[in-house]
């Protein structure tokens, strides 16, 4: 049996187009039923539809073999207990700092309010920068609006939310996109069913 952990919403339903090219396809609706282990059409593959920031764990700890999470969640968990070895590129947005359009560029130290604290803490470190993390849970576009932060790490995608608040994106952390994680231990264990699926969610990407 494998168990593939998938993070709820946007991708999970850019995820579903590619697993099923790959023969997997829910047989349970996660939106019309209350179940959390959802079958499939392969008797052998299940998923867990579960929030973003906790595919990684399930991962990491064996509760699920295989995952599909964005490379903001795997950066902010800190992955390198699980193996990354497909960019699915899907769900591809920016991490972005971003702030008010009238706001100058802070040359001192600064406020940044983000769910991302640890990445947040490495960019700015990095550029030499202080910076003084605020973390926020979401709604993060409201921070500089009350005064609450000078700029805030998120993800862009169309622009459209920082645009409807007044906010511009300024600097480019990192390109986006989902991957496939894979849990160590399965990976020897169970590695003819998950390199044959690797193989052929490689060979759809590829066609794609
Ligand atoms: P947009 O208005 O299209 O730039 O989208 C920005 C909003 O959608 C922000 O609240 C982001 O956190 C969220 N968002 C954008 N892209 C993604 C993604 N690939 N995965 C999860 N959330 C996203």
């Amino acid at each position: 049996m494998l168990t593939i952990a998938v993070s709820k919403g946007r991708i999970y339903e850019e995820a579903l187009p590619l697993l099923a090219e790959a023969g997997i396809v829910p047989v349970d609706d996660p939106e019309k039923c209350r179940k959390l282990i959802l079958r499939t059409s392969r008797d052998d593959v299940h998923l867990v539809i579960i929030r973003a920031t906790d595919v990684p764990t399930f991962v990491e700890y064996g509760a699920a073999d295989m995952g599909i999470a964005g490379k903001d969640v795997l950066l902010e968990h800190g992955a390198e207990s699980l193996y990354e070895p497909l960019d699915l590129k899907i769900a591809c947005c920016k991490l972005m700092t971003a702030a008010h359009k009238d706001a100058p560029i802070h040359r001192g130290r600064i406020r940044v309010a983000t769910k991302y604290v640890k990445t947040a803490h490495r960019y700015f470190a990095g550029k030499g920068i202080q910076a003084e993390i605020i973390k926020l849970y979401g709604s993060m576009e409201l921070a500089p609006l009350v005064g609450l932060a000078d700029c805030i790490v998120d993800l862009v995608d169309t622009g459209n939310t920082l645009k409807a608040n007044d906010l511009e994106p300024r600097e480019l952390i990192m390109n986006i996109s989902s991957r496939l994680v894979v849990n160590k231990a399965a990976m020897k264990m169970k590695n003819q069913a998950i390199a044959s699926l690797l193989d052929q969610l490689e060979k759809t990407l590829a066609n794609r």
